[in-house]
């Protein structure tokens, strides 16, 4: 890889890959893990963190202005079907209790 072509960020961490996953080593030594930005200005965007020093660089490359307009809608509407689903869940299950409870009185 083009080492010159990389954000500085990026060249503080040494990336690894072993047999399972890929594992990204810090400047300081110790392995850093990666997280997704829930930020509007990089929704979804994912970086490097480093829990020992508390180093930051960027996984992803910049979101286009498109993505950052389009990928909070989305992701708010998911939340709201999760939650719509999560509502539906309650009531199909007080409604078998209701239904479980009905037919025991019956047998
Ligand atoms: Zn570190």
């Amino acid at each position: 890889m083009n080492v010159s072509s990389r954000n500085s960020t990026q060249l503080f961490f040494k990336a690894f890959s072993n047999k399972k996953k890929m594992v990204v080593i810090c400047d300081c030594g110790k392995q850093a893990i990666i997280k997704t930005s829930l930020t509007n200005k990089n929704p979804g965007r994912r970086f490097y963190y480093c829990p020992a020093c508390g180093f930051i660089g960027w996984a992803d490359p910049p979101m286009c202005c498109q993505a950052v307009d389009v990928i909070p809608g989305l992701l708010r509407a998911r939340n709201d079907l999760e939650e719509d689903l999560e509502e539906q869940l309650m009531l199909m299950r007080k409604k078998d209790e209701q239904l479980k409870s009905s037919t025991n009185f019956l047998f």
